[in-house]
């Protein structure tokens, strides 16, 4: 706990002076510790993985019995570290084998739940802000702004039913 209010309170202030804090609830306090500690650090691709799960939990339901996630992007850190975020929110795995990583240069995940799937695409805008990350500061820095942004503004999403 003491770890993430240390979080937001280094998280820029809006210009009414208050903590940009308003779109994180969708990343709770505890959920972000839990990732922190499954996942070893905190970095932006592990926020993206957040969020991307809890929207899809949000439109497809939460469970791991029915959902299959395929995540295409590069595989290695820090990309690869967005399907930490992915395993944590939405319950599906690698070990399950209900999560498959492709590898690509982009950056795009897609949830399916039967004939219902979602598609979050990183917008390219994003993915570039990500490209040169340093330091440890960096990455934090960067996890921090991730963290304050709206998805609709971090990801091209279609819902397609059936077909
Ligand atoms: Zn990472």
């Amino acid at each position: 706990m003491e770890l993430v209010t240390s979080y937001i309170d280094l998280m820029p202030a809006g210009r009414d002076g208050k903590k940009l804090v308003k779109e994180s609830h969708e990343v709770s306090s505890e959920l972000l510790n839990e990732a922190i500690r499954f996942h070893g650090h905190l970095g932006p691709f592990l926020i993206l993985g957040l969020k991307a799960g809890l929207y899809a939990n949000k439109i497809l339901g939460k469970d791991h019995s029915k959902i299959r996630v395929i995540v295409e992007t590069k595989l290695s850190p820090p990309y690869s570290c967005i399907i930490d975020g992915i395993q944590v929110t939405t319950g599906c795995t690698m070990g399950k084998g209900n999560i498959t990583a492709r590898n690509g240069e982009s950056v795009s995940i897609t949830f399916i739940n039967g004939e219902r799937s979602l598609k979050m695409r990183l917008k390219e805008r994003v993915l570039e802000s990500l490209k040169d990350m340093s330091t440890k500061g960096d990455s934090e820095r960067k996890a921090l702004k991730i963290m304050s942004e709206d998805v609709n503004d971090l990801f091209d999403i279609s819902i397609e039913k059936g077909g």
